[in-house]
């Protein structure tokens, strides 16, 4: 990833790889500013869906612009925002902000955009979490349906039950939910089972070397999850599309959507718009030919 954020960040990257707690709460305190004088910035990386032949969904992505170091990758900092507890702010920001913007681009007629915006679990542990979400809804004005929350599979605790019980919450306010990073933890199949999820994510690593080749297993895994996925009535997205070889894979085996920088990099909401503009205008050529 360092190489998608300039070489100071590979220095920022070595850094804090062997940061000392010096380091680190140099890093917290920044991070505190960071919010206050509004560095934190959310990117959009749009998902492709190949049943409608559009952008349907795009995923929330904060970067911190910082003063010195410049773009700054969230798996520099969200870890640290997790374990100091700032991940509460980081994520309410973010949260506010992509159900804002996914509202602004519906009122204006541009798209009407399903925004997925990540989820810690540190949040998700939150007593007030579904109330949080509920007002955000509420106070943006962005209809639930238009919102996905993504929960990392790897993050996900033992205690299902409960994790059940917050899942059902938020279903019943009508926001979708999905499973990021799906293929990577110890139990896929148990929480596919007992959570109540719409989407499942395939992780990247199993992307990666869909060229028919299918060296490690990667092939044969990805058309599993598909089908698994869809017999439990689930949505499928491929995460990490780079090569035409991959969409082509995904597109014949059935998977409802993709996202990858074969489609776009994350970028900024202006850019998204004008892509988004883009698409609107060649339909609308399309229509009249
Ligand atoms: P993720 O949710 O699995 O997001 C996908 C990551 O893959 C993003 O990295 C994205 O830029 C990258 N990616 C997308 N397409 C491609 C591709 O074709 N090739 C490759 N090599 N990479 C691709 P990013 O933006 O650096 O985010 C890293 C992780 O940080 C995310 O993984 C997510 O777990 C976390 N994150 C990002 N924003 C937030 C946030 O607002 N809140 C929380 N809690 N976590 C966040
Ligand atoms: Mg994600
Ligand atoms: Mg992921
Ligand atoms: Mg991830």
């Amino acid at each position: 990833h360092a190489k998608q954020f300039g070489s100071n960040t590979l220095q920022f990257y070595r850094d804090s790889l062997q940061s000392s707690s010096r380091e680190r709460l140099l890093l917290e305190a920044q991070l505190d500013k960071a919010l206050v004088r509004g560095e934190l910035e959310v990117f959009y990386q749009p998902k492709l869906n190949f049943a409608a032949n559009r952008l349907q969904g795009a995923e929330a992505l904060v970067r911190w612009r910082h003063p010195e170091r410049g773009l700054v990758s969230p798996a520099q900092f969200i870890p640290l925002a997790e374990e100091t507890g700032q991940i509460d702010a980081i994520g309410d920001f973010v949260l506010h902000q992509a159900c804002a913007q996914a509202r602004a681009w519906q009122q204006a007629g541009i798209a009407e955009l399903r925004v997925a915006v990540n989820i810690s679990m540190g949040q998700l542990r939150q007593g007030d979490f579904v109330e949080r979400v509920g007002a955000v809804l509420v106070s943006t004005g962005l209809p639930a349906h238009l919102l996905e929350l993504e929960l990392t599979e790897s993050q996900l605790s033992d205690d299902v039950e409960h994790l059940a019980k917050v899942f059902t919450r938020l279903r019943t306010l009508g926001v979708r939910l999905a499973i990021d990073d799906f293929g990577t933890g110890y139990s896929s199949l148990g929480y596919l089972k007992h959570l109540p999820v719409n989407v499942v994510k395939i992780d990247q690593t199993f992307i990666r070397s869909l060229d028919g080749s299918d060296h490690g297993g990667d092939a044969a895994i990805t058309r599993a999850i598909i089908v698994m996925a869809h017999s439990l009535g689930l949505e499928v997205v491929a995460e990490g599309v780079e090569e035409p070889a991959q969409l082509e894979f995904l597109r014949e085996h059935g998977c409802d959507e993709i996202q990858g920088y074969l489609i776009s990099r994350p970028v900024e909401a202006a850019t998204l718009a004008s892509l988004l503009r883009e698409q609107a205008a060649q339909r609308a050529c399309a229509m009249s030919d």
